[in-house]
This record gives structure tokens, C-alpha cells and sequence, in this order.
């Protein structure tokens, strides 16, 4: 059976991905800023090492998945928290991860959000992700808003994996992103606790055509999906789990 490391398992969508693999016999290590194998602050640089020399201690052999799922809400303050730990806590740990994901031709799955694409590509926090200047996109990022933050910060994270697929295959290494819409979370609770976004996310819910929002099962099933054999020539994929929303948005753009 399998080993796979996970971000964000201590609850939501991460935790309910946890329990399916472990359910299904894999062995998961979960590194959680509340709880896990590795407890890690991953908006912090040394957070972000902390997580990896952890992993790395307890999957010497190799990774057969990895899956960067820790993320913070459009509501989150300061709004540059969003942008370390939805963007660059992701692309630190992928990188210090690779070569263990490589010892076993194994997987990496993103996740992203059927929010990703309201965000342009070339939007200059977009842009500055990619560019890898932390410190300069947290600090732009300030003037902006929430929802920029955090569905600038799905967009980029999704740009970097489709930018990154033809180098990691060349390592034997599948990437993918799930793409969740509305799902019942922790997170989810806090942006509908939200007085403003609170109303824009309910009467979006209410928008979705297969009606109303997921639960974290329906997300992890796909996720364990793309993560096994059974999905072993899907690369590049971003995977909408969304009740058709983004579907019913960009019909023609895929
Ligand atoms: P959640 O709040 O239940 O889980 C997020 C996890 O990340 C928590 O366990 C939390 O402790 C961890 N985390 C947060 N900050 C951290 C930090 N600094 N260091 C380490 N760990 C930290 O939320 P969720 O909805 O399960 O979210 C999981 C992923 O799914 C996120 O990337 C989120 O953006 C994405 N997503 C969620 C939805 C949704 O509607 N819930 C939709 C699209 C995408």
C-alpha cells in the first residue's frame, strides 16, 4: 500500500481525504498548523522547512502522492496570510517534496477552486506569485481584496502546475488539480459567518446547477481518484468538482 503526505489534514476536505486513504490501507502523514505528524506554521519560511525535513524524515523510501491542502479563506487578515499559505507554503513544499514523489513515480495533486478563473492570468498578483517575490506580492497584495487573494492565489497555484507538468513527468512525477466548488468546511463556515461575503457565497451556492454546495466526501472521492493507478495517465488536469458552476460561467473556455 501506498505512502502519501498531506497539508491541511487536520480538517475539512484534507481530513476527509486522510481518513479515505487510510480506510482504503495507505499510510498518510498529515502536516497541520493544528495537529499531525508535523505540526508546521506553513506561512512561515522556516514553518514550510519544518514540514518538509519532517516529511522527508518519515518517508525516507519515496511518496507515492503528495497533496498540498492547507489554505486559508478569502476572509483571512492580513490578506498576504492568504498568499503564503495558498501559494507559496504550496510551491515550497512541492519543490522539497519532488524528489521523494519521483522515488516512486508518484503523484502530486494542487487544489484549486472553481474560483481560480475569476481571477485573470494577468493580474498583477497573479503575476507576482509566479515571479516567486514573496515579499513584494504580500506586500501589493495588501491593497487589494479578498476575493483577489485568495481565487489570485488558486489561479497562480494552477498556472504553476500546468507550467510544471512537462518537467516533473520528465521525473515520472503526475501532476494535477482538483478544483472544489462551495464545499462544507471549516473554512466554508467562516466565509458564511462573513457579513459581506457571507450573502455573495450563499446566493452563489443557490446559482449552482446541481443546487447547493458539496460535502468533503464528494471532493476526496475525485481526489482519491486522481491520486491512484486508475488515473495514471491523467496529467495536467484541472478537475472541476463543482456542481457545474464553472460550467455554467465559462461554457465556451476550456
Ligand atoms: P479547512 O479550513 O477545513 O482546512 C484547511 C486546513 O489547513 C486546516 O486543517 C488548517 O489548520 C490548515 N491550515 C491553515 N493555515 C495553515 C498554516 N498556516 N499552516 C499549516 N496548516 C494550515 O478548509 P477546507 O475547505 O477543507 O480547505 C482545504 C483546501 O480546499 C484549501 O486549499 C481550500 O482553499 C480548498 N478549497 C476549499 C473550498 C471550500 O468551499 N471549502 C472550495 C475550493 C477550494
Amino acid at each position: 500500500m501506498g505512502v502519501y503526505a498531506i497539508t491541511g489534514g487536520a480538517t475539512g476536505i484534507g481530513a476527509e481525504l486522510k481518513s479515505q486513504l487510510e480506510q482504503a490501507g495507505h499510510r498518510v502523514i498529515s502536516v497541520d498548523i493544528k495537529e499531525g505528524d508535523v505540526v508546521a506554521d506553513l506561512s512561515t519560511a522556516d514553518g514550510r522547512q519544518r514540514a518538509v525535513d519532517g516529511v522527508r524524515e518519515l518517508a525516507a523510501d519515496g511518496l507515492d502522492g503528495f497533496i498540498p491542502c492547507a489554505g486559508l479563506p478569502p476572509v483571512a487578515r492580513p490578506l498576504s496570510l492568504i498568499a503564503q499559505v495558498n501559494y507559496f507554503a504550496v510551491i515550497a513544499t512541492v519543490e522539497g517534496l519532488r524528489d521523494l514523489v519521483a522515488k516512486k513515480n508518484g503523484s502530486i495533486l494542487f487544489v484549486s477552486s472553481n474560483s481560480a478563473p475569476m481571477v485573470p492570468a494577468d493580474d498583477p498578483f497573479v503575476q507576482g506569485c509566479l515571479g516567486g517575490d514573496e515579499t513584494a506580492t504580500c506586500a501589493a497584495l495588501e491593497e487589494r481584496d479578498g476575493h483577489t487573494a485568495y481565487a489570485g492565489s488558486k489561479r497562480a497555484v494552477t498556472i504553476w502546475m500546468r507550467r510544471n507538468v512537462v518537467a516533473y513527468a520528465a521525473d515520472g512525477i503526475r501532476l494535477n488539480a482538483v478544483a472544489p466548488g462551495i464545499t462544507m468546511t471549516p473554512l466554508t463556515e467562516q466565509v458564511l459567518q462573513d457579513e459581506e461575503m457571507g450573502e455573495v457565497i450563499r446566493a452563489f451556492g443557490d446559482s449552482v446547477p446541481l443546487g447547493g454546495t458539496a460535502q468533503p466526501r464528494q471532493i476526496a472521492n475525485v481526489m482519491r481518484f486522481l491520486l491512484s493507478e486508475d488515473a495514471d495517465f491523467v496529467c495536467g488536469s484541472v478537475f472541476f468538482v463543482d456542481g457545474g458552476s464553472d460550467a455554467m460561467l465559462r461554457a465556451e473556455d476550456f
